[in-house]
């Protein structure tokens, strides 16, 4: 049946793992998985059911064989030891900090979170009684100090996806793991290919799959990664919450993810040239972009990081909302809106000081987030210059 594979390269796993053909009339891919009831043939078969021994799928909420092969397939890549799949990236976050803390416990959280995480611990975690701290990204081994003997978890995301951060994972899991507490990870902007997350000290890996392992903007997916140690637990809060995909997302996930390493590739290196021109621009005033040494903890990324993707920030001088529409409200080839990680680029203007609180932000420019996408790169560049001269001309 099927081969064992050895590779450790990511390009080949993405293709050659997550078949069955055997199983299924020979077809290269497993089908898109529809349904809710699963039927047992016996009362026998049924009965193990009910006393954990039932050695296939029990009920659609729990799997199907698309769900299965997509999550082997990202634990592969990640790792990790097993995968299990969430209805959306914010969910992987969700179940993950409801299965590693409990009232009374206390976490900390990086300052540059993605937004809904930090409004998922503040508005919710407290409410359960749960002590929420946020942290410098940029503290390092300096966590020590802000580590209690009942804090849970660190929360790292690194680098933050709006600010760029790089943090010193290894130092927080070595200080962290000293004090008993976990490292719960989010890991989009790395993807499963361009860190070794367990490998660093990350318990908990967490992925949107909605940005590059789906890659083309037509779902939502979250995806969390553990060892063999941790995945009782996780299961259980995972269950417990009802937090399911279903085959048909499974399906498209998996025919995104065979082509992943090579989109990264192409937006890596597209995102690096754009960067590059950025630098030149007069109106910029920073780049915030991990491989560049104006981002902080570049020398992170440098030592810690395989590669970089699509997705940065840079900043302009202040500029009015009259001038920023001029720029933007008349590009050609960038969309305006959320998400990132799909084949098409994207460049919105945000606003960081709204939300920090451990390390307020105090860059006075307007802070731009773009994701370069896989389109040819000058003609993203002569469109944006095309919008940076609009920019001068109201300024
Ligand atoms: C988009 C994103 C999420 C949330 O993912 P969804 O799939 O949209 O719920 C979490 N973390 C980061 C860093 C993201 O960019």
């Amino acid at each position: 049946m099927a081969h064992i594979l050895t590779t450790k390269n990511p390009d080949t796993l993405a293709i050659a793992m997550g078949h069955d053909p055997e199983r299924h009339a020979g077809m290269v891919n497993i089908p898109p998985y529809h349904g809710s009831t699963i039927l047992f043939p016996t009362v026998r078969e049924f009965i193990k059911t009910t006393d954990g021994t039932c050695p296939s799928h029990v009920y659609a909420r729990y799997g199907n064989p698309t769900i299965d092969a997509l999550e082997e397939t990202i634990a592969r890549l990640d790792g990790a030891d097993h995968c299990m799949l969430t209805p959306s990236g914010l969910a992987a976050i969700t179940v993950s900090m409801l299965s590693f803390c409990k009232a009374g416990d206390h976490i900390l959280i990086a300052d540059s979170v993605y937004g809904p995480t930090r409004a998922f611990a503040v508005q919710k975690l407290t409410q359960l009684g749960i002590d929420v701290e946020f942290y410098d990204p940029t503290i390092g081994g300096g966590i020590r100090d802000l580590l209690r003997d009942n804090t849970a978890f660190v929360f790292v995301e690194s680098p933050g996806s709006l600010t760029l951060e790089v943090q010193d994972v290894p130092a927080i899991a070595q200080e962290a793991h000293k004090k008993g507490a976990l490292v719960l990870a989010d890991n989009t902007w790395a993807t499963p290919l361009h860190i070794d997350a367990f490998g660093m000290g990350v318990d908990v890996n967490i992925h949107s799959a909605t940005k590059y392992i789906n890659g083309h903007s037509d779902l939502v997916m979250g995806a969390i990664c553990v060892k063999d140690e941790l995945f009782p637990t996780l299961r259980k809060g995972h269950d417990a919450l009802g937090a399911c995909t279903n085959g048909q997302d499974a399906y498209y996930a998996m025919r995104g993810l065979r082509t992943m390493p090579t989109r990264i590739k192409a937006h890596e290196a597209n995102g690096m040239k754009f960067a590059e021109w950025l630098q030149t621009r007069p109106e910029v005033t920073k780049i915030l972009h991990p491989a560049f040494d104006s981002c902080p903890g570049h020398k992170y990324w440098k030592r810690d990081f395989s590669g970089a993707c699509g997705l940065f920030s840079f900043i302009i001088k202040p500029c009015s909302v009259d001038a920023l529409s001029a720029m933007l409200d008349h590009l050609t080839y960038y969309g305006m809106g959320y998400s990132w990680g799909g084949y098409e680029s994207l460049l919105i203007p945000m606003y960081p000081a709204q939300s920090r609180t451990a390390a307020p932000w105090k860059e006075e420019g307007q802070l731009l987030r773009i994701h370069i996408g896989l389109e040819n790169t000058q003609d993203l560049i002569d469109d944006l210059a095309e919008g940076f001269d609009r920019l001068n001309k109201a300024m």
